[in-house]
């Protein structure tokens, strides 16, 4: 099946007792047992499988071409599971550029347990090859890139990662398996933030890894979802998995407003910079346009002027909310730098949008005067 076909009917079938085509929710958190002691309906208790988790997970491994996936209560819980399948010892090369979440985890959480981690500008293969060290097992890349959406070459950094006899997982949350092909182009795993555009509604938290290999790593992966209990709930679940069947025409719609929002911002006079793979002069287009099916719903824009002018710019807009996250129907702009806090890298000029569904030419409307 092609991948539209896939984002309807993975996991989807009406429902045996009943005939719903709606999937049920199941909330039981345990299962009957057999006489003989068996679950031959394959559940015992929730947080180690259940059904709505189940479904989802299935869906979101064929939606990557992939081996199997796991369903997480949140993107952060996804990474963390990654981390802790590691051991003492074991070093992380991930990148400058990246989610805060990521980079405070290694440093704050897992640095204690002995895992250490080089950042590295993922972009530049010397330097990533000069952070593998032969106690390298993982190397994360996260493309495009919070917030100006550097872009990196999967499959080099894949070769890399892999002559060193690393692992390269990617975050895939800008991307979607609808923009990039994660597994395709060699990683091993894909890391998702399913509270964005899997879920695509502003109203669940989720996270995902999918994986190419049903090995060793990835029973430990798993053990650690079903022991720790960092699992989607039923009903959240049933809301990603549901926000997977819209997904391929949302996102579609997501790229085709990001691009006119971008192209307008890159032709104003109060503008300093535009940061959109889908523009000829970002310094990732040519790599952007060979590894990526489409360009994505992101654009960071970096307008003349200081943080407050951002911010009063942020403040002179009516459609776009400040508010912070990605994904949703509604465009959100966010000042960045002020989110992150201390040790913010990001510039105090950037501003990041999720362009929205709304109309295009609202939104530029809405840009121009607030610009203007
Ligand atoms: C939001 C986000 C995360 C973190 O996911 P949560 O669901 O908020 O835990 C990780 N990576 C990227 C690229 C994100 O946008």
């Amino acid at each position: 099946m092609r991948l539209n076909t896939v984002a309807v009917r993975a996991g989807h079938a009406p429902d045996p007792a009943t005939g719903a085509i709606a999937k049920p929710i199941v909330l039981s958190t345990t299962f009957e047992r057999e006489i003989d002691g068996s679950y031959p309906r394959g559940y015992r208790y929730s947080r180690e499988a259940a059904p709505n988790r189940g479904a989802l997970e299935g869906a979101l491994a064929a939606l990557d071409g992939g081996a199997d996936a796991a369903a997480f209560s949140s993107g952060l819980a996804a990474s963390s599971a990654l981390f802790q399948s590691l051991r003492p010892g074991d070093h992380v090369v991930c990148p400058t550029e990246v989610y805060y979440g990521v980079t405070k985890l290694l440093s704050e959480v897992y640095g204690r347990w002995g895992v250490t981690f080089t950042a590295v500008d993922a972009t530049d293969l010397a330097a990533v090859k000069g952070a593998i060290s032969a106690k390298t097992v993982l190397v994360m890349v996260e493309t495009p890139a919070n917030p100006t959406l550097t872009i990196t070459d999967i499959k080099a950094v894949a070769d890399l990662a892999h002559s060193a006899g690393a692992r390269l997982v990617v975050d895939n949350t800008w991307g979607t398996p609808f923009g990039q092909r994660c597994l395709e182009e060699g990683a091993d795993l894909v890391m998702y933030s399913t509270t964005k555009y899997h879920g695509g509604h502003s109203d669940v938290l989720g996270g995902a890894l999918v994986t190419a290999h049903a090995d060793e790593q990835w029973e430990q992966i798993r053990l650690i979802q079903r022991t720790s209990g960092a699992v989607a709930s039923p009903f959240d679940s049933w809301l990603v998995h549901r926000g997977l069947s819209s997904m391929p025409c949302r996102f579609d719609l997501h790229c085709r407003n990001a691009q006119v929002v971008a192209e307008f911002l890159a032709g104003h006079a109060a503008v300093e910079q535009v940061h959109y793979p889908g523009l000829p002069t970002h310094v990732g287009h040519e790599i952007a346009k060979r590894q990526m099916l489409r360009f994505g719903g992101m654009v960071s824009v970096q307008v003349r002027g200081d943080a407050a002018h951002a911010l009063s710019v942020a403040g002179r807009l009516r459609l776009f909310t400040r508010a912070t996250s990605l994904g949703g129907p509604e465009s959100l702009i966010e000042h960045r730098h002020s989110m992150e806090g201390t040790g913010s890298r990001t510039a105090e000029n950037l501003l990041r949008i999720s362009v929205g569904l709304e109309d295009a030419a609202d939104l530029v409307d809405d840009l121009n005067e607030a610009l203007s």
